[in-house]
């Protein structure tokens, strides 16, 4: 028990759970932040009303045209597309005509579901496909598994799977899009270290490639676009649907754990031992969140710097809280939600922002998480830092996130113990030091970075040819490269983390 700690009383888990996302970092600041939306460079486009394809079920819109803005806002309030057309796809016939589109002009075209992922700026000469009216979803009780279109969110397939039984590995919030997260990888927070990456449990995917062809590309259709397209993200074609698998889970013991960031020292310490020590069926994670003094947050968190402990583990309650004892006892917590949960309750463990945010972020891949590691991260993000950081994340691998999957696929850096994820909230305005804060943080951390980075973290920073490079394990990126050339020589597909073609 920690002395300083005695006497502040744990709030219970009604309370964090009644609080609900607001116990995350973000949530509250971005109810106070939609004003600083970052305008795109203007109203201009290249595309006259008369070239137009006619035919397509869902929209063609120009700007200025309405419902324009609607289908380009984005998640990440830093970078809002402005293409000089988009196609708010209803069906995949309309995907295939905005690829057409675009390849016939030479102009790029990029994809967007939610806007999680702001990678390059989207200007007046792309083409943009929007996909949030492809929200369907099918569930296969018998196979395990579900197949969802190229707009699913992952609250549509959660929602959907539970009723079966089955659980997908979906990340920390349900409001991130299935496709886009599942071809980065896809880091379940919940199950990802008994199951594996989503990407691993692939098992069809239905894309419109740069000559406008629409195909299914399975293990056996082509082995090498498979390979590339579960890892290379958009690089390679746009994904009208997915069939992935889903694993028997219908509840968790998890939750979070919060201390007082003057307690952060002794959660990370005991943090680091811990993780030699757990199970694959345990996934977790420690934060340190700086908490907007805002009526949105519970009344003891407001204005603190707080170390969260995530939890999710999927075997037997009375296990996972033996498991967790030895990080309960470290100090007394001031919120405690961790005990046996439905599985539907995932974003309560997180607490992620659900309202549109402007961020900045930026994040790295640790080899290890010794003594010195965490002293590293406390001297310059720790309690007595003024950081701007709202969240500065470690998250546990290892376990099937480790092993190579039945159809090996593009997602690399197996052997990395840890993630590490920053996020700053503010506009251009707060650029400067948030990006500064960020990069002290990965220079201080260098010496037990592997020097790559887990694609789905990746962000505007993080664009460059070396950038990108670091996502992938050296061979990896030259079978990307050259697949790159086969199907898209003329790298249409270029608004994104983006590989080149050799
Ligand atoms: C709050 C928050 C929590 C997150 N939690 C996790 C987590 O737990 N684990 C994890 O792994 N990641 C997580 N992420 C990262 C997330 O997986 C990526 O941001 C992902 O790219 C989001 O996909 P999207 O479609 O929602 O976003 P978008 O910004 O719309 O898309 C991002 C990129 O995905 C690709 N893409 C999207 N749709 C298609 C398509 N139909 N065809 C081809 N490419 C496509 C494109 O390259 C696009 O540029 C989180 C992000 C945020 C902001």
């Amino acid at each position: 028990m920690n002395n300083s700690s005695a006497g502040r009383p744990a709030l219970s888990r009604r309370a964090v759970l009644g609080a609900g996302v607001t116990v995350g970092a973000t949530a509250a600041i971005a109810a106070v932040a939609p004003g600083t939306a970052v305008a795109g460079p203007g109203r201009a486009t290249p595309f006259g009303r008369g070239d137009l394809p006619t035919g397509v079920r869902g929209a063609v819109l120009l700007p200025g045209d309405p419902g324009y803005d609607a289908a380009v806002s984005p998640f990440n309030l830093n970078q809002i597309p402005r293409p000089g057309v988009v196609f708010a796809a209803a069906a995949a016939t309309d995907v295939q005509a905005a690829v057409r589109f675009a390849a016939g002009r030479r102009a790029p075209a990029g994809v967007l579901a939610t806007g999680h992922q702001p990678s390059v700026p989207i200007g007046p000469d792309a083409v943009l496909v929007s996909t949030r009216a492809m929200r369907g979803v099918h569930i296969d009780p018998r196979r395990r598994t579900a197949r969802v279109e190229a707009g699913a969110l992952w609250d549509d397939v959660v929602t959907a799977s539970l009723k079966h039984g089955l659980a997908p590995l979906n990340g920390s919030t349900g409001t991130v899009g299935v496709v886009g997260y599942t071809l980065g990888g896809g880091l379940s927070p919940t199950i990802g270290r008994k199951y594996g990456y989503a990407a691993d449990h692939v098992r069809g995917i239905d894309l419109v490639s740069a000559d406008g062809r629409l195909r299914t590309v399975t293990a056996q259709s082509d082995r090498e676009l498979f390979f590339g397209l579960r890892g290379g993200k958009s690089n390679f074609g746009i994904v009208t649907a997915l069939e992935f698998d889903l694993f028997p889970v219908t509840t968790l013991y998890g939750g979070a754990i919060i201390f007082d960031g003057r307690d952060a020292g002794r959660l990370l310490h005991a943090y680091r031992r811990w993780v030699r020590t757990v199970p694959d069926a345990m996934s977790s994670s420690v934060a340190l969140l700086r908490l907007p003094d805002l009526p949105q947050v519970p009344t003891a968190l407001r204005g603190k710097l707080v170390a969260s402990l995530r939890i999710s583990y999927t075997g037997r309650p009375d296990t996972g809280a033996a498991l967790v004892r030895p990080l309960r006892a470290v100090a007394v917590p001031m919120i405690d939600s961790v005990a046996e949960m439905p599985y539907a309750a995932f974003p309560a463990i997180h607490g992620d922002p659900t309202t549109p945010t402007p961020a900045y972020e930026r994040t790295g891949l640790l080899r290890e998480l010794g003594a010195d590691t965490v002293d590293a991260l406390l001297s310059i993000a720790g309690p007595g830092r003024d950081v701007p950081l709202a969240a500065v994340e470690i998250r546990h691998l290892g376990g099937a996130l480790a092993r190579p999957p039945r159809h090996p696929n593009a997602v690399s850096h197996r052997d990395a113990a840890f993630t590490l994820f920053m996020a700053g909230v503010g506009g251009p305005e707060a650029a400067p030091v948030i990006r500064k804060a960020a990069a002290d943080v990965v220079r201080v951390l260098r010496p037990w970075s592997t020097g790559g980075m887990y694609v789905n973290f990746m962000n505007t920073d993080d664009t460059s040819d070396r950038s990108v490079r670091s996502a992938y394990r050296p061979d990896v990126y030259r079978r990307l490269e050259a697949l790159k050339r086969r199907v898209d020589p003329r790298n249409t597909f270029r608004l994104n983390h983006n590989i080149k073609p050799c």
